[in-house]
């Protein structure tokens, strides 16, 4: 059935790919975006198709709109991002929330909320499970990430409970891929294009933290098949890939499949960084009959792609493929 889906965030890295699939079903797509993070490149090839919309907005204040569904991804997500006005990303989280919950609410209508594994803080319990309640600090300088989805975690349990609202809540686990930003300052992005250009690849502290990357095409499956699942199916549920990896094997890796001449150069580690994550997918896999397709050497390969096309397009450096 075509639709009617408001998708807030949507000009941002995984916004605009989930856009291209539900436009690409037949839907009809408002893109809510202030352009903090997202980018109008992102969705460029979209502009002049009937069955698009954009809309310049700020999610922190109220918006009242026609739609049949409601995908909510609208937040930076890079952490030199969210960390720049910390407060407008409590509010982006929290009033974010609460103005889409309000429209979810007059219109009766499904709300997806991209809630984040950041909510299980520096954790405890490995792999993370969503029975697991997070060890989160509370004053530091990713609280206003962390805090701000739980908080807006909290929001979508009490408008379900409380308004019988149909809420689905996945917590996204590191993503990466194409359409991330050239200055984007998460992990992929950067030593990518570190490695592209042949600069010092930047490791915080000695780079035995891990991480556990998703390729952004296998992410928006998911969400898309927990967006269409049973009313029942609520959340909190993983989304992400759970092959696990060091930031130093991730960087020998981009140096192997970029064949760059870069060094790793090691800096100092942020305040408060996990040093281990990796999502265990058995609720995704049972309910959803969802994992994972595409592996690391493949995503990588392919957001190599990108970027040098990118760079090259900026007139940076290309390498030979
Ligand atoms: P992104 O920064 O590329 O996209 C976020 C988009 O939201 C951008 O287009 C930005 O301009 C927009 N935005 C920010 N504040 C806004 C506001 N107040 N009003 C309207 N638009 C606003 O990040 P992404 O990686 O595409 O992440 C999308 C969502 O998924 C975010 O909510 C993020 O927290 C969540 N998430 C992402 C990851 C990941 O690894 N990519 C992991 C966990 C959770
Ligand atoms: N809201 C919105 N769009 C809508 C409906 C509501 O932005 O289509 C906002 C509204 O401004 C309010 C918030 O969402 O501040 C929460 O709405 P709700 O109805 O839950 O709360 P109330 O209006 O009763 O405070
Ligand atoms: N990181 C790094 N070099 C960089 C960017 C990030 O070593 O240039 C590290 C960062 O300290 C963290 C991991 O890579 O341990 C993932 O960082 P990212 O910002 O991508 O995501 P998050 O910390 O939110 O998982």
């Amino acid at each position: 059935m075509r639709k009617s889906v408001l998708v807030t965030g949507g000009a941002g890295f995984i916004g605009s790919h989930l856009i291209d699939r539900l436009i690409g079903a037949g839907n009809d797509v408002i893109c809510v975006d202030n352009f903090f993070t997202g980018s109008k490149t992102n969705i460029e090839h979209l502009i002049g198709n009937p069955r698009f919309e954009l809309m310049r907005h700020d999610v922190t204040f109220p918006l009242y709109l026609e739609v049949d569904e409601i995908y909510n991804l609208a937040c930076p997500a890079s952490p030199i991002h969210y960390q720049r006005d910390p407060v407008q990303t409590t509010k982006t989280n929290v009033h974010g929330a609460i103005n889409m919950l309000g429209m979810a609410k007059r219109l009766r209508c499904r709300i997806f909320q991209a809630s984040t594994s950041e909510v299980y803080g520096d954790p405890a319990v490995h792999p993370q499970t969503e029975d697991y309640w997070g060890n989160v600090n509370p004053i530091g300088p990713r609280s206003c990430y962390d805090e701000g989805k739980r908080c807006a975690e909290t929001l979508f349990f009490d408008y379900h409970r409380q308004h019988g609202l149909e809420i689905k809540v996945a917590r996204i686990f590191n993503t990466y891929g194409p359409r991330m930003q050239v200055g984007d300052g998460r992990v992929v992005s950067n030593l990518i294009v570190q490695a592209l250009k042949d600069e010092p690849i930047t490791i915080y502290g000695d780079g035995s933290q891990t991480r556990s990357f998703c390729f952004v095409e296998d992410m928006v499956e998911g969400i898309l098949r927990f967006m269409a699942s049973d009313s029942t199916l609520t959340g909190p549920i993983n989304l992400g890939n759970p092959a696990e990896i060091s930031i130093r094997e991730l960087a020998e890796r981009v140096i192997d499949v970029t064949g760059s001449g870069s060094k790793l150069t090691f800096l100092k580690k942020p305040t408060d960084d996990p040093e281990r994550r990796r999502p265990d997918i058995g609720l995704a896999k049972a309910t959803l009959g969802w994992k994972p397709t595409v592996d690391l050497q493949e995503g990588l390969r392919r957001t190599i792609a990108y970027f040098d096309s990118v760079l090259a397009r900026a007139g940076g450096l290309t390498v030979e493929a």
